[in-house]
């Protein structure tokens, strides 16, 4: 039985990197038809599930949901320690409970243990794929990035397998092209990069139309890090859950989105 946890209605795996990875690798092993979806929520993308229900019915049947977001592991402790609160005792804790995070990473970390970022969950099943000669396809992102993702995976993994990258567009209308070119290059593992929520509704969408792939997974700005394009912010800042802060500092437009990750999601959380 699955271990899980909502967010503001999304649901999340409970489980580590170790547990996830072991799940990937036995959906690898599987010798039958059935298709696997792995989706990576993070708060930006908890806000938009909640008014999409469509969106949020497509993040909760998926097979596997991984938190890509520290946010969501305060969230799933606030609801713990805050459950029958009076509000201002809500309110106490959310400060205390936001003010942690920097100076005690793990006291977030009881009730989902880790958090599992695009990026690394994409390296790690890459890993698995070369071990078990298993085909990947890169979709998404501005065009040339994905190759250049493909070259620095086939560097990290030499032997693994890539059946193709195309950049594309999540547009209806770009979407027989596409699938032609993936069934043509029979991937068994389709990476799908458009970002939210269009990453999440293509794959809804057209997985039943690829026999070959057995599991996709939308992966966010996954090739943008992995190819160099957009740097990573440094160990110490995502240990401490200040990742947002080297976001702003490199791309100061996202603040748009890094103030409904920081500041409108955890609001969010504590009047639910
Ligand atoms: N993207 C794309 N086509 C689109 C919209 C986005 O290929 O029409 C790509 C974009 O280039 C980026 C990825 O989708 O590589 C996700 O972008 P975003 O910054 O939203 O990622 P997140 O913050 O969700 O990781």
């Amino acid at each position: 039985m699955r271990k899980k946890i909502k967010i503001l209605g999304v649901e999340f795996d409970t489980i580590t990197e170790k547990e996830a990875l072991e799940k990937v690798e036995g959906w690898l092993n599987e010798k039958n038809k059935r298709k696997r979806v792995i989706v990576t929520p993070n708060p930006e993308i908890i806000l938009k599930a909640e008014n999409n229900n469509r969106y949020r019915k497509i993040l909760n049947k998926a097979d596997l949901s991984i938190p890509d977001g520290i946010g969501v592991l305060w969230a799933s402790k606030f609801n713990r320690i805050s459950k029958k609160q009076s509000i201002p005792k809500k309110i106490g804790q959310w400060f205390v409970s936001l003010a942690i995070i920097p100076f005690d990473p793990k006291y977030i970390r009881t009730e989902i243990p880790e958090r599992l970022t695009g990026s690394d969950l994409t390296k790690r099943i890459c890993a698995l794929a070369a071990q078990k000669n298993k085909k990947v396809y890169l979709l998404g992102a501005q065009e040339g990035i994905a190759k250049l993702t493909a070259k620095k995976l086939k560097k990290l993994y030499p032997k693994l397998k890539i059946a193709g990258t195309h950049a594309g567009t999540p547009d209806k209308r770009d979407e027989d092209k596409i699938i032609q070119k993936i069934r043509k290059s029979k991937a068994d593992i389709l990476f799908v990069a458009y970002g939210a929520p269009s990453q999440e509704l293509w794959i809804d969408r057209n997985i039943k139309k690829i026999p070959t792939v057995k599991i996709a997974a939308g992966i966010g700005g996954t090739f943008d890090f992995l190819s160099g394009n957009i740097p990573r912010a440094p160990k110490n800042f995502r240990k401490y859950g200040l990742e947002w802060a080297y976001r702003l500092y490199k791309e100061p437009r996202r603040i748009k989105r890094i103030f409904n990750a920081t500041i409108k999601f955890p609001i969010k959380v504590l009047f639910k």
